[in-house]
């Protein structure tokens, strides 16, 4: 049993100052406004509890990367650091044996509990949108392909982004349903319409939205209104202050509201590290200044921030403090949990894991406990 108290808590939606969580192995057990039923174990009287965040996409971290098999718990440990206690790991377009051998090793990593799925973030993408994937591997959704991609994966792989454009789309979309797989919209030329049927077939997110995929054009909206206007998508965004001008990620979160956007870092390998060269796949990538690039080109190669600086910046959003905290508790922990379908995780409430971070009062994370354990 520990019982942790804080000067504030974010417990199931609702702001408490103070507030209190127990927890009994590595479940919450109990959680309340005021002051503790008794003496508690950890006391934060100037810090913030909130859930654990829940990273539903993301490449790797700290050096390591999520498709080579010996770098996978070394990733899923570095962003555990920055408060990730929930991992969707991606892995990137690849050759069929090399997507397939990702898949076994990340469905081993899932069965072993160092991450909660896999997301397959294409081979089934756009070219013409590709950004960091290598386009020379992407390909049309061949039912054998996908069967084999599903058995590969026996029940681990989560979500797949999807270019709803490509010839064979529609039958991939309702294969991947059927085995209980999200679909996303995500490094797509697809039109307005072609997003509308893709989420009338099932799918039911948008893959970092706004980007690798066509702006919005007031003639041709394509998949940005199309994802945007749904009420059952989620979309991600890569609140980075890179990927999205702030006032454009402030302007989609208050049409979507929290409940549907889910802050995603897309991280690489290169989070956490010094600049420099590094690999997205087969793609080399430059790092500088913090930003990753395609090599020679001005191509944003996923990014190098963590669950807890992009807690920060959605914070910031909105004019009204206690709003943006709430929000930025739903955007990094109940809205991807409820994407993906992840049940006893994404909010601070008995009977669910006991998976949180305290934050200090300028929001820097200072401790996490994930499963009952500090880390
Ligand atoms: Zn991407």
């Amino acid at each position: 049993m520990a019982l942790i108290a804080a000067g504030t808590a974010v417990l199931d939606r609702q702001i408490c100052r103070p507030g209190w969580v127990q927890t009994a192995g590595d479940q919450i057990v109990a959680c309340g406004a005021g002051a503790p039923p008794g003496p508690p174990d950890s006391d934060f009287p100037d810090g913030i509890v909130v859930p654990g965040f829940i990273d539903m996409h993301v490449h790797g971290g700290g050096g390591a990367s999520y498709t080579d098999a010996d770098q996978i718990a070394a990733a899923a440990q570095f962003h555990l650091r920055h408060g990730t206690t929930t991992t969707l790991a991606s892995l990137v377009t690849a050759a069929p044996d090399t997507l397939l051998a990702g898949v076994r090793a990340l469905a081993d990593a899932t069965r072993r509990g160092i991450v909660a799925g896999i997301h397959l973030e294409g081979p089934w993408l756009s070219q013409s949108r590709c950004g960091a994937h290598d386009a020379a591997q992407m390909r049309d959704p061949d039912p054998a392909e996908v069967d084999d991609v599903l058995a590969a994966g026996g029940g681990t792989i989560r979500m797949v982004t999807l270019a709803p454009e490509r010839p064979g789309s529609d039958d991939a979309i309702r294969r991947f349903r059927d085995a209980g797989v999200v679909v996303a919209v995500g490094h797509t030329d697809a039109t307005y319409e072609q997003t509308t049927q893709a989420l009338a077939l099932g799918a039911t997110v948008g893959t970092h939205l706004c980007n690798a995929m066509p702006p919005l054009d007031h003639r041709a909206p394509g998949p940005v209104l199309a994802l945007l206007q749904d009420p059952a998508v989620t979309v991600e965004l890569i609140v980075d202050g890179v990927h999205l001008h702030p006032a454009a990620a402030g302007a989609v979160i208050r049409a979507a509201g929290p409940e549907r956007v889910a802050a995603i870092t897309d991280a690489i390998a290169a989070a956490g590290c010094a600049d420099g060269a590094f690999q997205l796949g087969t793609v080399p990538v430059d790092v500088s200044s913090g930003v990753a690039r395609v090599r020679g080109t001005s191509t944003i190669a996923g990014s190098t921030a963590t669950m807890d600086r992009l807690f920060r910046e959605v914070a910031a959003f909105g004019p009204d403090p206690d709003a943006s905290l709430a929000g930025a508790v739903q955007m990094t922990s109940a809205t991807p949990a409820r994407a993906l379908g992840f049940e006893g995780v994404g909010a601070l409430r008995p009977g669910y894991a006991a998976n949180l971070v305290v934050l200090d009062g300028d929001l820097r994370l200072t401790a996490v406990m994930a499963r009952g354990d500090w880390r």
